[in-house]
């Protein structure tokens, strides 16, 4: 086997590089001696032409500052050490940009996290670090390549995988930019469990009509098409090009499914969420009988009665049970729990109960909850519960209430610190269950789309506050209650943010990728194929090419380094942090 290949892409030459040093008020300056830095790097640098430290870089009087010493100096690399590129690289990029730089040729050097604030107090420990930092990223633009952005075309057009409420607003607003979209859902029906939800707090409206709003939008709308009875089945390309398979189940006695191929630039997932099933006993599920979930009573409470009847018994007096299936306690053998809170339970508990306030006389209706999280506005319904009779009592998780027959009522056994934590009886007609949300049990979508999950099972973002609608797959979306639970208008204000983002992707005739990502080198490469192994995108192939050898595509490419660190021979490198790159800073870091 041969050694790790350490190789340039072009030879070296002698470099003009300029280095500035930012104060940022005293943000650094207060711990890290900047004009000492400056010094430093004079004394040790015949390359650096211009060293200067600057009160902000970031200020456009510096950039300008900049772009001209940039000009008149013929600088060919610059350094910039001050905050964390997480806030300014993007600034000093562009300024290179502007001054006719390959903004790929600046290094972000942070001496604001990693040296005036990691190390307050200590002003010589600060510099020498700051200073480190600053010899590292001199050492890497000395070794740097220029790179350009990848540019790629994209197909007109969105996936939206799912009908819910959080599919269809995505649709529409969608195709209101003037994307094409295609709405796949499994079901024959759209508009998923809203569609099966009473009166909606505050404006009373019910499930239905909300979706039969949305879905008759999208009816008359010319660029949508809708496929129920469909599942996704396989997916390939990457953002701006998937080519997507569906399924879809013909209705008609004797037909046979049909199999379509979508192309689309984006997708988003919108696939919602299962309820949470009680197993046999829990609260007396499934062993007593008036023993109910949240959506049996909600189906209940659809048939418009005049009185509260359930499975032929008059209701006078019920109970909910809060948080069942919903901030569970770990089991001791390590087994599965919902740890999380639901969100939305106690507030579609509350606003069933004004519901039934509202429309039945005299019905008494005990909440025991462990904590009321009916948040922001809902805590107006909440208080009109409350007046219109309900009575909330709080219980202690490691006391939840017992549910046990008696005659042909509910006896409901229950501890408050209110009342001393005495146990107390109540004898009702009907027990409801405020069951939360679960992720959806949809293995072979899982399996299709590779989407990552949180530790909760739903899909997870890159970054909740900074990315929150995008996943690691680029150009696929999440939106609903497919990533957390949600109510009915948080998941609104999400599928608009994933139609914003997946519209921002599409609208544009070819779209710009960042570089940083892996290449190979064919004369390296001995196609042993751990790169492909390891590539969590299946962005690598096997390609003739004098042989067999790795490719990468460079759109799939996530840059996350994984084929470098198992490559043999080091055929396979990231531009932008190619393994003479990392080196050279290390050995400056080590120095
Ligand atoms: Fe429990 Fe309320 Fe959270 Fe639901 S929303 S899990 S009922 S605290
Ligand atoms: Fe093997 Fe991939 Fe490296 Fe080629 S690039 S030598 S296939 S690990
Ligand atoms: Fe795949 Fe990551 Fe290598 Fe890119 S850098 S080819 S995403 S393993």
């Amino acid at each position: 086997m041969k050694c790790r290949q350490e190789f340039k892409l072009t030879e070296g030459k002698k470099e003009r590089i300029g280095v500035y040093v930012c104060h940022c008020g005293g943000n650094i300056s207060d711990y890290v001696d900047v004009k000492k830095v400056v010094e430093e790097i004079k004394k040790g640098e015949p390359n650096a032409i211009i060293v200067k430290d600057l009160m902000f870089d970031c200020a456009d009087a510096s950039q300008s500052e900049m772009i001209e010493d940039i000009k008149a100096q013929k600088l060919d690399r610059v350094v910039v050490a001050a905050c964390s590129p997480k806030l300014h690289e993007a600034t000093f990029r562009n300024m290179a940009k502007r001054a006719d730089l390959n903004p790929y040729m600046l290094y972000h050097a942070d001496i604001r996290e990693q040296s005036s604030w990691a190390h307050e107090g200590d002003m010589e420990g600060a510099t020498s670090k700051a200073l480190a930092h600053v010899r590292a990223a001199i050492a890497y633009v000395k070794s740097a390549e220029p790179l350009e952005k990848i540019k790629s075309e994209t197909t007109h057009s969105v996936l939206i995988i799912g009908g819910g409420i959080a599919g269809l607003r995505a649709a529409i607003d969608l195709s209101r930019m003037g994307v094409n979209v295609m709405l796949v859902e499994r079901s024959p029906a759209l508009g998923g469990h809203v569609a099966e939800l009473g009166e909606i707090y505050p404006y009373y409206t019910s499930g239905p009509e909300i979706v039969k709003g949305l879905v008759d939008e999208l009816k008359g709308r010319d660029n949508v098409a809708i496929y129920t009875n469909a599942t996704v089945m396989s997916y390939s390309g990457y953002l701006g090009k998937f080519e997507v398979k569906v399924k879809v189940t013909h209705r008609q006695p004797g037909s046979e499914y049909s199999e379509i191929t979508l192309h689309v630039g984006s997708i988003i997932v919108a696939t919602g969420f299962d309820t949470y099933r009680p197993p046999k006993g829990e609260y007396g599920y499934g062993t007593v009988k008036g023993v109910v979930t949240l959506p049996d009573l909600v189906k209940a409470l659809g048939d418009g009665s005049k009185e509260l009847i359930y499975e032929g018994r008059r209701i006078r007096e019920m109970a909910f049970i809060y948080c069942v299936g919903s901030r569970q306690k770990p089991p001791e053998d390590g087994g599965h729990a919902n740890l999380y809170c639901s969100r939305y339970c106690c507030n579609a508990a509350t606003s069933q109960a004004l519901t039934i306030h509202r429309r039945f006389n005299n019905v008494k209706i005990y909440h025991l909850y462990r904590d009321m999280r009916t948040y922001g506005r809902n805590e107006l319904m909440y208080e009109d519960a409350a007046k219109g009779g309900s009575i909330f009592i709080r219980f202690d998780e490691d006391h939840p209430p017992l549910v046990a027959e008696d005659g042909d009522r509910c006896r409901v056994t229950f501890w408050s610190s209110l009342i001393e934590n005495q146990p107390v009886d109540i004898l009702v007609d009907l027990v409801v269950l405020v069951t939360g949300m679960e992720p959806r049990q949809n293995e072979e979508l899982n399996r299709t789309l590779s989407l990552p999950a949180g530790s909760d099972g739903f899909y997870k973002e890159i970054h909740p506050k900074l990315r929150p609608v995008e996943t690691n797959i680029t150009g696929v979306l999440i939106s609903g209650t497919a990533q957390a639970p949600r109510d009915v208008r948080e998941t609104l204000s999400s599928a608009s943010a994933a139609a914003a983002k997946a519209a921002s992707f599409v609208l544009k005739n070819e779209l710009e990728l960042d570089p940083f990502v892996a290449f190979v080198n064919p004369q390296a490469c001995e196609a042993h194929q751990e790169c492909i192994k390891e590539c969590p995108y299946g962005a690598i192939e096997l390609v003739e090419e004098l042989g067999k050898k790795a490719r990468v595509t460079s759109a799939k490419c996530k840059g996350c380094g994984a084929c470098v660190a198992v490559c043999p021979t080091g055929a396979i490198q990231l531009k932008g942090y190619t393994n003479m790159e990392i080196k050279s800073m290390i050995e400056e870091l080590a120095r």
